[in-house]
């Protein structure tokens, strides 16, 4: 059956009726209806009524590639045909999760020798705690279970992503925890540095704030560090370069494991493979998705280090854990013709040498100026625009975070995707922008800053 048989007005009605959605407030959504996506080409996004958008988020972080490739839809056609699914329990494997987890360990940091797979990078993070907690044990060491996470922070929706996380609405919601992780201070420096305080030394305060939680706990009961290089989700937030370096080392220096969770900055958008390169750290794990399969299928995967990686194989033991769609084949046909995309096309290189150090430009000289921004920051192909009352105190709009929510409405109604959290306009956009494409959405992020401010001032 086809959806063209509908009206828009029937959709939503029937959306409304018996869709609910992610991170919704259902009463409103059913007042306004839904925006729908009907279809998608390149850097744009097509509406049931026709609107072309620029896609200024890569869906959900995750069309590295932009929309309408051919190439992965043949492939996971192709792989539906000869084998759409097989699991990898008991023993068994199937192709293509077998030769993505050799692609995987060739792109990735220096260390990096084992792969788990699963659907979502919410079923990644929920695999690392529960590895990490196993290698400790294995290590006969059971009680060294705790993990040190940051405020603000997302690491996915299922009780151990939420728990993982450090999102104040989504605790509030959840009736428990999973129990023994502790949450520290983010490093940004926007808002958390002290006056004169410079970039570097509030990385390293920041980092600071790691090795007092371990030493709260005692190093004899901390498993594991886990972090967003860039949190993403909680607003672009960017640390000093500083501050990686300075956590590896304390993480070294009390014996705990680092995590990194690149789901949104694997895979390029920093303009490296991933961003322990572009920071200099050496991770245990690092989990990964969207940009996997820039989001074409379900797909996420567990990066795991030597040192985890070989405590398996030597001690032994079932590690009691997996999904019905670990190592799917389809999902990894998809991927290993997206990542064979990415590098075909030079895409991280592109992102490093050309389209990042431009987006940055761009976003400086030509929305940093706005009155109501207090700050533009961006690395590789993800940036941030700080929405202001007062440029000069930093002073927000009231209640907090409506202003982004009027920025982001404009922007929409003049053709640019981008989405709002708190009072921060994020961006992050396909990995296959052009200078073209930048200058284009900063046109429209400028329209939609000035309609924004005359409603906002008035
Ligand atoms: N970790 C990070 C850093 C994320 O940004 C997200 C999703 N935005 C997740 C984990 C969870 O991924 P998923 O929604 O695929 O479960």
């Amino acid at each position: 059956m086809s959806y063209q048989n509908y009206s828009l007005k029937q959709l939503q009605q029937i959306d409304a009726s018996h869709h609910l959605h992610p991170f919704t407030d259902h009463k409103e959504l059913r007042e306004a209806g839904s925006r729908i996506i009907t279809r998608a080409d390149g850097p744009y996004i097509y509406d049931s009524e026709g609107n072309e958008l620029l896609d200024g988020m890569a869906g959900l972080w995750c069309v590295a590639v932009g929309y309408g490739r051919d190439e992965l839809a043949d492939a996971a056609y192709k792989q539906m045909k000869e084998l759409p699914y097989y699991n990898s329990f008991f023993k068994c494997s199937t192709p293509t999760p077998v030769l993505l987890s050799q692609k995987l360990v060739e792109i990735a940091p220096e260390g990096i020798s084992q792969v788990f797979y699963g659907s979502s990078g919410s079923e990644a993070n929920d695999t690392a705690v529960r590895l990490v907690r196993h290698y400790w044990a294995l290590e006969g060491k059971p009680e060294k279970n705790c993990i040190i996470s940051r405020k603000n922070a997302y690491h996915g929706s299922t009780v151990a992503g939420t728990s993982l996380g450090g999102m104040e609405a989504m605790h509030k919601q959840l009736g428990g925890a999973v129990p023994n992780i502790v949450h520290v201070m983010m490093p940004y420096a926007y808002e958390l540095a002290l006056p004169g305080e410079s970039d570097h030394d509030f990385g390293l305060r920041a980092a600071k704030a790691v090795e007092d939680a371990i030493l709260e706990a005692g190093a004899d009961k901390v498993a594991a560090f886990i972090g967003e290089p860039i949190m993403g989700a909680g607003g672009v937030k960017i640390p000093p370069m500083s501050y990686w370096p300075e956590v590896e080392r304390i993480c070294r220096k009390y014996d705990v494991l680092l995590m990194l969770d690149e789901v949104i900055t694997g895979y390029g958008r920093t303009g490296e493979w991933f961003a322990a390169q572009s920071f200099g750290v050496r991770p245990d794990t690092i989990t990964t998705a969207k940009a996997l399969t820039s989001g074409y299928q379900p797909l996420s995967a567990l990066l795991v280090g030597d040192r985890i990686a070989s405590t398996l194989v030597e001690k032994g033991g079932e590690f009691a854990h997996g999904y019905t769609y670990s190592g799917h084949p389809v999902a990894c046909a998809v991927a290993l013709a997206n990542i064979d995309i990415i590098a075909r096309e030079g895409l991280v290189e592109r992102v490093k040498n050309d389209t990042g150090p431009y987006f940055a430009q761009a976003l400086g000289e030509r929305i940093a100026d706005h009155p109501l921004v207090g700050e533009v920051r961006s690395f590789g192909l993800m940036g941030a625009i700080e929405i202001v009352k007062d440029k000069a105190t930093k002073e927000r709009f009231s209640p907090s975070g409506s202003a982004a929510v009027v920025v982001r409405d404009h922007a929409i109604d003049n053709g640019m995707m981008m989405r709002a959290t708190g009072d921060t306009m994020i961006l992050s956009p396909p990995l296959i922008w052009t200078r073209d494409t930048i200058d284009m959405a900063c046109r429209r992020i400028r329209k939609a800053l000035d309609l924004a401010e005359a409603d906002l001032r008035r």
